[in-house]
């Protein structure tokens, strides 16, 4: 085990990060927020247990380490998590469906993309 691994707040979070709302086999990154630069394992988690709205993440604090993988407990920058489908340090699979979430974290235009 890890002891220097980020707290994970949410919902029903386990040991690979997985809450309430996100529980597949990929589901295993949490996500620091903006707003308290604390991890939550999603949105949804954030939403519910924090008592502020969810800022997001501008483009040029993109370099800062905000994802914990769950499985490694290794953490990635924004730009890092943006360009990889799976762990860089343990190649564990990230749920590609998150892509659809970005924009509730990142300051991100997927036109831009
Ligand atoms: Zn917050
Ligand atoms: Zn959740
Ligand atoms: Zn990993």
């Amino acid at each position: 085990m890890d002891n220097k691994r980020p707290i994970v707040k949410g919902i029903d979070v386990d040991i690979n990060t997985r809450c309430a709302h996100y529980h597949t086999e990929k589901d295993i990154i949490a996500i620091k927020f903006h707003c308290c630069k604390e991890y939550y394992a999603c949105y949804y988690c954030h939403k519910a247990s924090a008592d502020h709205n969810a800022t997001r993440w501008p483009k040029k604090e993109w370099d800062e380490p905000a994802i914990l993988c769950g499985n490694c407990s290794h953490e990635l920058s924004i730009s890092t998590y943006l360009d990889v489908n799976n762990c860089p340090s343990c190649n564990h699979e990230f749920n590609e469906g998150c892509s659809n979430h970005y924009h509730l974290y990142f300051e991100y235009d997927r036109k831009s993309l």
